[in-house]
């Protein structure tokens, strides 16, 4: 029995991982160009369908190897960081350009393991990526190579780009990379390998048909990219893997070409709801007034004029309880401030924000989208 695959355009926000071996070629030490051009092409197409679209790129580190003439072979980690440094700058160039042909303007964002893992540094991300995508910037991701040391960092943009999908609600993760998708056995184990081309859960059966293997540019073999589809199908968001060698691989892939779909039954922001709404322990309670209450319930966010007090020792990033002025359980919600903070702002308006605090902060205390409504 066949399964549907879902359609490319089908998608509404879209995270793209391009692998090093794609964008440099390794015998030449070069840019791949004329195939980037390609790809932004693809990427331009979807986001003129009014889509969100965001790029994973790695690179940095093979590009600044070139540049650098580095000797072929494995890197020390501050080799590897150094060349990152030179490489960083010109893959954020050549990703500006070609996108910027196509009069869409890029946003260069450099994130470390915890940016992606820690609470409030995770909300400051997403909150500048959210920016980036109102504005319709497509944002170009890396991992910061240059300061991240082995304990902290990824080392791997598959499931850097997985996380990246799930913290921004992504419906859909691609993975270019030079392979095409999963294998039913490891290539070049000397058995006849098939490919999967839909994968509906991910199974033990289904990580032990990931090799350790990766290519001598990327750091990702398969058995990353099983974790980044992990990541993705637990958190709401599809996943692809398919493979960049050909010209134009977005199109490849809407018009069916070969490649492994990882499907997931959620969808990203009830999977998140849920998350805010279950699993995390409030830090505190925030009483709000009927006004507020009111205005949660037609789907705004909270601001901190509504807030009547609280209490708690919460940290910005934190879950709270939401209660009317009875004790009635309105809402839960991920807080934008710390109590600290939080004490001098409530009941006052948001205009007010900069001049009480001395910087500008959220306009909300509860963001809608950090927010789930009880009982409904
Ligand atoms: N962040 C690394 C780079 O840009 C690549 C990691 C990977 O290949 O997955 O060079």
């Amino acid at each position: 029995m066949s399964t549907r695959v879902p359609a490319l355009p089908d998608f509404r926000r879209i995270v793209v991982k391009v692998g090093s071996s794609l964008l440099v070629d390794s015998s030449a030490g070069r840019l791949r160009e004329e195939w980037l051009r390609a790809l932004c092409e693809d990427i331009a197409w979807l986001h003129g369908g009014k889509r969100d679209l965001l790029a994973v790129s790695s690179g940095s580190i093979a590009l600044g190897r070139s540049v650098l003439k580095l000797p072929r072979g494995a890197l020390a980690l501050e080799d590897s960081q150094a060349a990152a440094a030179v490489g960083q700058i010109a893959l954020a160039r050549i990703w500006a350009e070609n996108l910027g042909t196509r009069g869409i303007t890029a946003g260069q964002i450099l994130v470390t393991l915890g940016d992606t893992e820690e609470r409030r540094r995770y909300l400051n991300a997403r909150s500048t990526i959210d920016r980036l995508l109102e504005w319709k910037s497509v944002p170009v991701i890396n991992e910061n190579d240059t300061v991240a040391t082995t304990e902290i960092r990824y080392g791997d943009n598959d499931r850097l780009a997985a996380r990246v999908a799930t913290m921004v609600s992504a419906d859909l993760l691609v993975l270019l990379s030079d392979i095409d998708g999963l294998y039913d056995a490891p290539p070049g184990s000397g058995v006849a390998a098939n490919l999967i081309p839909v994968v509906e859960r991910i199974t033990p059966e289904i990580e032990s048909m990931a090799g350790a293997s990766g290519s001598e540019l990327s750091r990702g073999g398969m058995v990353t990219k099983i974790e980044a589809g992990k990541i993705a199908t637990t958190a709401g968001t599809h996943m692809v893997i398919a493979s960049g060698k050909t010209m134009h691989p977005l199109r490849a892939i809407a018009d069916g070409g070969r490649c492994t779909w990882f499907l997931t039954p959620a969808n990203p922001v009830t999977a998140r709801k849920k998350w805010i709404a279950g699993a995390l322990e409030p830090k505190g309670t925030l009483h709000i007034d009927a006004g507020a209450v009111a205005a949660l319930r037609r789907g705004a966010s909270l601001l901190p004029a509504g807030v009547k007090r609280f209490e708690g020792t919460f940290q910005r990033g934190d879950a709270v309880t939401v209660r009317d002025l009875d004790g009635a359980e309105i809402a839960r919600g991920l807080v934008a401030y710390d109590a600290e903070d939080a004490m001098k702002i409530v009941g006052r308006s948001s205009a007010d924000i900069l001049t009480i605090l001395g910087f500008s902060g959220r306009t909300e205390m509860i963001h809608r989208d950090d927010l789930v409504l009880s009982g409904r």
